[in-house]
This record gives C-alpha cells, sequence and structure tokens, in this order.
C-alpha cells in the first residue's frame, strides 16, 4: 500500500534506504538520495527506477513528487506516451491526486505528515 510505503520512505530516508514500488506490475526500484543536481523526482524506465531527491523539511513536496513520477510510470507502461511527455498534464493529475489523500484519506491523526517523524532522526 501506497501510504505504508511512504510512512517507511519518511521514516528511514535519512539511511538512503532503496525500496521497491509495484506499478501495474513492474517493480521500480524507488531511490531516495541527496543528490545536489537535477529534478526533484526523475522516473528512468530504463533502469526501472524512480528516483527522489531528499527534501527533509518538505515531505508533503516529496509526496506530491513521488504521485508525478508514478503518474509517469502509469502512463509509460500503459503506453499513453503523449500523456508520459505532457510535463503540464502530469503535474497538475499528480498536485489534485496529492491534494485529494492528503485532505481526505490522511486523517488528523495519521503519522503520515505528522512532523515527529522528521524529528524524531534528527
Ligand atoms: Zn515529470
Amino acid at each position: 500500500m501506497l501510504h505504508k510505503l511512504w510512512y517507511n520512505i519518511v521514516e528511514n530516508k535519512k539511511g538512503g534506504i532503496k525500496m521497491i514500488v509495484d506499478i501495474l506490475g513492474t517493480k521500480y526500484e524507488l531511490d531516495i538520495n541527496n543528490r545536489e543536481t537535477g529534478n526533484a523526482g526523475e522516473f528512468l524506465p530504463a533502469n526501472e527506477t524512480i528516483s527522489l531527491k531528499n527534501y527533509d523539511t518538505n515531505e508533503s513536496f516529496m509526496y506530491k513528487t513521488l504521485w508525478h513520477e508514478i503518474l509517469h510510470a502509469i502512463f509509460y507502461l500503459q503506453g499513453d506516451y503523449n500523456f508520459c511527455d505532457d510535463e503540464s498534464f502530469v503535474q497538475r493529475t499528480s498536485n489534485a491526486i496529492a491534494y485529494v489523500i492528503e485532505n481526505n484519506l490522511i486523517t488528523q491523526n495519521s503519522d503520515l505528515f505528522k512532523e515527529g517523524i522528521t524529528n524524531e532522526s534528527t
């Protein structure tokens, strides 16, 4: 489940862990890293990798970025290359998905965006 995956990411990202995310049967390596260059997220289909930059203080932005890269992967896997390559469309849609989940499916008591998760490991 994505939320459990995200919880694990937030808990463990300091350690530079690598995780697997199953998108429509393809298992992508989710690489959280501290690289200084490039985009906040990258979908690398040839390497079956989704790369996310670690923003320690902005987990909500990382969550939106994760959805952005997942949408690239979904459109790619479905052969919807026009959608996959339309950055503006992917950005709007991933922000909308992240918004709905943040504001409806993640309760006030959820640990998902609890500041303590970040602070515990510092
Ligand atoms: Zn993109």
